[in-house]
Parts: structure tokens; C-alpha cells; sequence
């Protein structure tokens, strides 16, 4: 039923317009004219204003051909990561790789022209669903922008299925972590380390001695944590007054998540008031964490569909943050399907072809297996 050449074809059509995050204007209009080519009503929303964008996210409608069945949201990201600028996919054997040093965006235009063909399919054989909101989003790589400024009141979805996962069809996200990112400036006192080093105070040494003092990298199953930048001084000879460091922490768990954060902060406070030095430390909610139970609908779902078409069924616990995080948080819970994309954020990216095929067959089955559910104003499972 997906032709899987046909698929990528299109995907590299998608992968030759550059999208990095914020400068979605081109494929978003690119994938309206696709979409009302279809014979969808489409339009775009005010998310970019809140990131100084070009465009916001997009939405279409394909409307109910059987209204008492589930409301869907089908969701892809717009934009890629950097070096995405000028990308050249080639064909490998079975697999698309970039020509030159940047990335091929099989993250997530893969997850889009899965998505499009499955479209394409349910306008062509028309079988029984219940609305479908195709959404594809803006600047996710850049922190969920997109999806954190959706206009939620003016769709109704009973669910999400982001198609933003791994290659393997049948393999399914049904949980990811919450993180919190923290910034901090350390200040000292500037002196001439060889005339009066005693009037100075480093905050060099006081964020380094914060660092030793912090617990980072796998804290434990659920938790990780980083400093990942760091930067400070002016000169070799000046005690240096001011250093800066960013970091994050992720957790499945939101009190270890807390707490994991109070640690980091404490050992920066304690390490500054040592030495004289002073900090201030800002912090910003990244995301929320989420998880589906082996019994939410979507999941029960998702493994129904693997065992119909003979696949894997893979449950997997994600260490990401995706736009599924907020669609969970504001209320429409989601999985993350897999889309025949993998080594994302690298120059080693590949699309393996024919999974593209075989993740759209799964996309679609996934909607058929949700279609036992009836939404008399509330969702019931129905017995046919
Ligand atoms: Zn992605």
C-alpha cells in the first residue's frame, strides 16, 4: 500500500529546502500548497511570534469520516539542526545519507513524508476515521517552541502521534524525562594576579571547586545531569571576575529531578560563599516529563498494530524531550512513532528506505487499532 521510493522522494524534496529552526517560511509553505493540493483547508498560527520566527506551525484538517471515532493529531517537526544548510541526500543502497558536511533532517522531515503519504491514503481510500489534525510544528530542535505556543483551543484531539522516533517500525516512545536548565554567573573581584593577587577574588576557581563538588552524568536510572558550557577570564595575568556555566538535569521522576537541581545549586552557593564570590543562578523548565501506562489506549494500540503486521513490539522509555512532552502536558497524550530516521543531530544521519514504507504501514495501522474506541462524548472502548 506505501510505496517506499515514492515516500522518499518526496522526503528529499522536503530535505532540500533548508529549515533550520526559526527559518521554516519555505517548507511550510511548500507543504500548505502540498496539502491543498490534497483538497485540505490549511493554515498557520502565531507561534513564530513568540521566537522572533519566520512562520508559524501549520495546520490541516482532514475531516471526519466517521465522527464518533477517536480525534487524531499526526505531528512532525519543521526545522533541523545545524550544519542544515545546502543538504544533499544521496542514495545508498537501501539508505539516504548527506552528500556533503552537514546533516540529511531525517529528523524529523522523515516523520513529515510519513506522514504525508498516510495522508494521502486516507483521502484516496477514505476507510472510517474520526478527525485528523495534521500539525506540523516549528522549532522544536530549539526547545519545543513550537508546541508550547500551539493555539490548543482551536483543534480538538483525543490523541497525539508524533512522528519523531527511531527506524525500527514497531518500536514506540511511550515515556520521556522532564529537564530543567540552569544558568549561572559567577562573580569574583578583579585584581593583577602578580601585584595583588590577595585583593582579587577568582571566580574561575570558585566554579571550578563548585564543579568538583557536583555529582553529574548518570545519577541514577531515571536522573542525568551535565554542565555542558563553561567560560570565564580576560587575560592571563587578571584574577578573573566573572565566569559563566550552563547546565541541565533530566529525570523521569520529578522529586529526584528537584532534587538533583537544589544539589547543583547548593554546591555553586556553597563553593562561591567559600571564596568570597558571588552568583546568580537562573532556571528554566524545559519540559515536562511524561509516561503512558501499559494500559493507555495508545500504547495497547501500538503493540496490537507490531503483532498484526508481525513486527518487534518495542516499548521504549525515551531520554529526550520532544514535542510530545508538552501535546502530554497540555493535556492530549502522546506517543512517538518511529519514522526509519536514525543517527539524528549528526553528520552520520541516515533514512534506511524501506522502513519508511514499513513505518507508514505502522502509522496507519496504529489509527486503525485506535478506531475500537467511541467517543460518546467521553472515550469507551466498543466491543466490535
Ligand atoms: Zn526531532
Amino acid at each position: 500500500m506505501f510505496d517506499p521510493d515514492r515516500i522518499a522522494d518526496e522526503l528529499c524534496e522536503l530535505i532540500r529546502i533548508d529549515s533550520l529552526s526559526g527559518q521554516e517560511r519555505e517548507v511550510a509553505h511548500f507543504l500548505a500548497e502540498r496539502l491543498e493540493q490534497l483538497g485540505l483547508p490549511t493554515r498557520f498560527d502565531d507561534a513564530h511570534l513568540a521566537i522572533d520566527g519566520e512562520v508559524g506551525n501549520l495546520y490541516a484538517r482532514i475531516d471526519a469520516t466517521a465522527p464518533n471515532l477517536p480525534a487524531l493529531m499526526l505531528n512532525a517537526h519543521m526545522d533541523t539542526v545545524k550544519p542544515g544548510c545546502g543538504i544533499e541526500p544521496v542514495r545508498d543502497g537501501d539508505l539516504l545519507r548527506s552528500a556533503g558536511d552537514t546533516i540529511l533532517g531525517g529528523d524529523d522531515k522523515a516523520g513529515i513524508a510519513v506522514i504525508m503519504a498516510v495522508v494521502r491514503e486516507l483521502i484516496e481510500q477514505k476507510p472510517p476515521h474520526g478527525d485528523i489534525h495534521v500539525i506540523f510544528t516549528i522549532a522544536e530542535e530549539t526547545g519545543l517552541n513550537g508546541a508550547k505556543n500551539l493555539d490548543y483551543d482551536s483543534f480538538q484531539a483525543d490523541w497525539a502521534l508524533v512522528l519523531d522516533g527511531g527506524r525500527e517500525a514497531g518500536s514506540v516512545c511511550v515515556a520521556a524525562p522532564s529537564a530543567l536548565r540552569m544558568t549561572y554567573d559567577i562573580y569574583g573581584k578583579a585584581a593583577h594576579s602578580g601585584v595583588c593577587p590577595e585583593q582579587g577574588i577568582s571566580a574561575i576557581q570558585a566554579t571550578a571547586s563548585a564543579i568538583a563538588a557536583m555529582k553529574l552524568g548518570r545519577i541514577d536510572a531515571e536522573t542525568t545531569a551535565n554542565i555542558g558550557i563553561i567560560s570565564g577570564g580576560q587575560a592571563r595575568n587578571i584574577i578573573p571576575p566573572h565566569c559563566h556555566m550552563q547546565g541541565e538535569a533530566r529525570s523521569h521522576d520529578r522529586d529526584k529531578l528537584d532534587a538533583q537541581v537544589r544539589h547543583m545549586n547548593e554546591s555553586v552557593r556553597n563553593a562561591c560563599k567559600r571564596l568570597g564570590a558571588r552568583t546568580e543562578i537562573e532556571q528554566v523548565n524545559s519540559y515536562q516529563s511524561f509516561a503512558l501506562g501499559d494500559e493507555h489506549p495508545l500504547v495497547l494500540a501500538a503493540t496490537e498494530a507490531a503483532q498484526q503486521l508481525g513486527l518487534e513490539p518495542g516499548l521504549e522509555i525515551g531520554g529526550g524531550g520532544s514535542d510530545a512532552n508538552v501535546f502530554n502536558e497540555k493535556g492530549i497524550p502522546a506517543i512517538i512513532l518511529p519514522t526509519g530516521a536514525s543517527g539524528a543531530h549528526t553528520l552520520e544521519e541516515t533514512v534506511d528506505v524501506p522502513a519508511l514504507g514499513g513505518c507508514a504501514e505502522y502509522l496507519w495501522t496504529v489509527m486503525r487499532c485506535l478506531n475500537k474506541w467511541r467517543r460518546d462524548g467521553h472515550l469507551t472502548a466498543s466491543d466490535n
